[in-house]
C-alpha cells in the first residue's frame, strides 16, 4: 500500500503521512515541494495499519496524522502513535471547524496542527519545523526528569510507571513479574574517606555492571543513594532465574572497582518481591522488596533475599514495637545496667558500663539488642541516650568513694547520636546537671560507627574529649577501620570484641588477633579493655597478655545499682 512521493536530490527529512484522502495526500506532497527550503521524503499510507510496519521498521522524523482516518476515532490514533512513538515529532490534521479535537490531540501530545486546505503563508514546513523544536525540548525535558543523571538510568518515577504498566500486563497475562531491590555495601564509607566525585563515579560503573548482567536494560532504575532497582518480567522472573540472575548481579559488584586509582571492594545485597505473591500493586512491590533487602543487608555480606509472609510478619511486630518503645521511654521504663570492668593487674574495679534495659510491663526485661538498633533508626535513640546519659551521671555521683582508686562510667553511643551537631551540648548537660567530674566519663563508640563519617566524628570526639571525657573504640575488630584513621583520632582506649575472647583458649587466631591488638592499642599510646571474659583462665592469659582490665560475666554480670552497690563494696577495698 505503501507509496514514496520522493522530492529531488538534496538531505531530507522523513516524514510518515497517514491520511485515507489520495487527494488531500498529494496536495500536501505538493504543498512541501513548491514552499519548502527543505527537502521532505514523504512516505504516505492511507491507515494505521499500514503505517505500523513502516514505522516499526525505521525512524521517522516527523508524523503526519489525518485526525479522520476510518475505523478509529481521532483521539485513539493520537493515543496510539504516541504510545508507539513517544519521541518522534506529531502533527495532527484536522478539518475545518475541528478546533475541539485539534485541542485533544495537543492535550494527548501531538506537537501542532494544521487545517486542512490552509496551506497558505508556507504553513506547513513552518508547522513542521516548530513541532521538531518542540518535541527536542520536550523530550530534553523527559529525559531529565525519566533518566538519573549520575549513572543514565532511569529514574524512580519512569521505574515506577513501568512497573504500574507491567503490573497491569502481568494482572491480564497471568506473566510473572518481580521487582529486585540492590544497594551496595559500604558506600557511604567510600564518600566519606574518598569524597562524593568517588562516590558519583562508583555509581557509575555500577550501573555498567548491572547492565552488563540484565538483558532488559531499560528497566534498572536508580532509585536514591546506592540503591538500585530492576523489573523483570516473564521467564526472568520465575524463582530459578531470579536466584540465578541476584547471584550473577551480586558477584558482578563483588568484583573491586577501580576509581581514580582507589581498588575499591563494595558488594551489595538484594531484595525481591514477586508479583502477585508478595503485593498487587506497586507500592505493595516496592515495599516488600526494601522488607526483604533490609532482611538480606543484616544477613551474610553478598546475600539476596525473597520477601516471605514470615519476614512481613517481623516488620509488623518491629513496627509495634516501636511504637511501644516510643511510650517506654517517655513513661520512665528505661532501667541502666552497670557492667562492672575491672583493672587485670590490680583486680580491683576500675569503671562500669552502662547497659541499659527496658522493662516491659508485659513482657519483663527486654535485653538492648532487640530494641537499641530499631530506635537508631529513628530519633527515639536520642532520648534514649538522653536518658542513660542523665540516669548514669546521676548514679556515678552516688558511687563516690566506694572503690579506691581512679574510676569512670563508659556510655555507649551510637553513630546517630555522634552525628548530631549537639551531641556535645548533650553530654554537657548531663554532666553539668549532675555535677559529675567529667573526667570520669568515657563514651563507647563503635568502630563501624566512627568510620560512617570519619571527618564528623574527628570534631565530635575532639570537643567531648577536650571537656575531659575519654573516648572507647567499642566491639574493635567486628568493623573496618582504617589504620591512618586510628591513629588520627582523639582515643583512649580500645576493647577487644567478646568474639575474640570466647575461645581465646582454644583458637590460635584469635589469640594472635588479641595479642596484636594489644600491641596495637599500645603502640598507639591507647589502653585495651578485653570484653567478654567468663573464665579465670582467659582473665590470667589477657593479664599475661599485658592487657590493661578486662569486662565478662567472670568478674560480674550487667546489674542494676541495687546490686552494684554491694559488689563494689565487696570487691572495691
Ligand atoms: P556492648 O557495648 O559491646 O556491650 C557488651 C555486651 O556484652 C553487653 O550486652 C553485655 O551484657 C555482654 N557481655 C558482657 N560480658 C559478657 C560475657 O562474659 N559473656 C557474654 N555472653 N556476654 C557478655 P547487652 O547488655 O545485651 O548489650 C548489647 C549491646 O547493646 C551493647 O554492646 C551495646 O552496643 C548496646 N547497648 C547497650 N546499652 C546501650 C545504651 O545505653 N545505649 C546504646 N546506644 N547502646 C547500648
Ligand atoms: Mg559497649
Ligand atoms: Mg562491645
Amino acid at each position: 500500500m505503501a507509496q514514496i512521493l520522493e522530492h529531488p536530490a538534496r538531505p531530507a527529512l522523513n516524514i510518515l503521512l497517514i491520511e485515507d484522502n489520495e487527494g488531500d495526500a498529494f496536495l500536501i506532497q505538493e504543498m512541501l515541494e513548491k514552499t519548502s527550503s527543505r527537502d521532505y521524503s514523504v512516505l504516505h499510507v492511507p491507515t494505521l495499519e499500514n503505517a505500523e510496519p513502516e514505522y516499526r521498521n525505521r525512524p521517522f522524523n516527523v508524523l503526519l496524522l489525518d485526525l479522520n482516518l476510518p475505523g478509529t476515532t481521532g483521539m485513539e490514533a493520537v493515543e496510539k502513535v504516541r504510545h508507539d512513538l513517544p519521541t518522534t515529532p506529531l502533527i495532527v490534521m484536522t478539518g475545518m471547524d475541528d478546533d475541539q479535537k485539534a485541542i485533544g490531540a495537543l492535550a494527548r501530545g501531538a506537537q501542532d496542527y494544521i487545517v486542512k486546505g490552509q496551506y497558505a503563508n508556507n504553513i506547513l514546513p513552518r508547522s513542521i519545523r516548530y513541532a521538531i523544536e518542540r518535541k527536542q525540548f520536550e523530550n530534553k525535558v523527559i529525559e531529565l526528569v525519566h533518566f538519573d543523571r549520575t549513572t543514565g538510568l532511569i529514574s524512580r518515577d519512569l521505574f515506577m510507571n513501568r512497573l504500574e504498566e507491567a503490573i497491569a500486563g502481568a494482572g491480564q497475562s497471568g506473566m510473572d513479574l518481580a521487582v529486585m531491590l540492590l544497594s551496595l555495601r559500604r558506600f557511604k564509607e567510600v564518600t566519606a574517606t574518598l569524597g562524593h566525585d568517588v562516590g558519583q563515579k562508583l555509581l557509575k560503573t555500577v550501573a555498567v555492571r548491572l547492565k552488563e548482567c540484565f538483558m532488559q536494560k531499560d528497566r534498572i532504575a536508580r532509585l536514591e543513594g546506592d540503591e538500585f532497582a530492576m523489573l523483570l518480567t516473564g521467564d526472568l522472573a520465575s524463582p530459578e532465574s531470579l536466584a540465578a540472575f541476584s547471584g550473577q548481579a551480586l558477584r558482578a559488584i563483588e568484583r573491586p572497582f577501580d576509581i581514580d586509582g582507589h581498588s575499591l571492594r563494595i558488594g551489595g545485597s538484594i531484595g525481591i518481591a514477586t508479583y502477585p505473591a508478595c503485593g498487587t500493586d506497586k507500592s505493595e512491590l516496592i515495599t516488600h522488596a526494601d522488607t526483604a533487602l533490609h532482611h538480606a543487608r543484616q544477613n551474610s555480606a553478598g546475600s539476596f533475599h525473597f520477601y516471605t509472609r514470615k519476614l512481613n510478619e517481623e516488620l509488623n511486630a518491629r513496627i509495634m514495637l516501636e511504637r511501644e518503645l516510643r511510650n517506654a521511654v517517655r513513661q520512665r521504663q528505661l532501667l541502666n545496667y552497670y557492667q562492672p570492668i575491672v583493672d587485670l593487674k590490680t583486680g580491683r574495679p576500675c569503671g562500669v558500663e552502662t547497659l541499659v534495659r527496658w522493662q516491659h510491663p508485659e513482657k519483663g526485661i527486654i535485653q538492648p539488642g532487640a530494641f537499641i538498633p530499631l530506635a537508631e533508626k529513628s530519633d527515639l535513640i536520642l532520648e534514649i541516650s538522653d536518658f542513660t546519659m542523665h540516669q548514669s551521671c546521676a548514679d556515678l555521683m552516688e558511687w563516690q568513694g566506694l572503690v579506691k582508686g581512679p574510676f569512670y562510667m563508659s556510655l555507649n553511643c551510637t553513630a546517630r547520636d555522634f552525628q548530631q551537631l549537639d551531641f556535645y551540648e548533650r553530654l554537657c548537660a548531663a554532666i553539668v546537671g549532675t555535677n559529675v567530674n567529667s573526667c570520669q566519663v568515657a563514651l563507647e563508640i563503635t568502630e563501624s560507627a566512627l568510620m560512617e563519617d570519619p571527618k564528623q566524628a574527628v570534631q565530635t570526639l575532639a570537643e567531648c574529649r577536650n571537656s575531659g571525657a575519654s573516648i572507647f573504640v567499642d566491639d574493635f575488630g567486628t568493623g573496618y577501620s582504617s589504620l591512618s584513621y586510628l591513629s588520627r583520632l582523639p582515643l583512649d582506649v580500645l576493647k577487644i570484641d567478646r568474639s575474640f575472647i570466647t575461645d581465646i583458649m582454644t583458637n590460635g587466631h584469635n589469640l594472635v588477633i588479641a595479642t596484636a591488638t594489644i600491641n596495637l592499642a599500645h603502640a598507639l599510646s591507647l589502653k585495651v579493655v578485653a570484653e567478654g571474659i567468663e573464665s579465670k583462665e582467659q582473665a590470667d592469659l589477657l593479664k599475661t597478655l599485658g592487657c590493661d582490665a578486662g569486662q565478662g560475666y567472670f568478674f560480674a554480670k550487667p546489674m542494676p545499682k541495687e546490686e552494684l552497690v554491694p559488689w563494689m563494696q565487696r570487691c572495691g577495698t
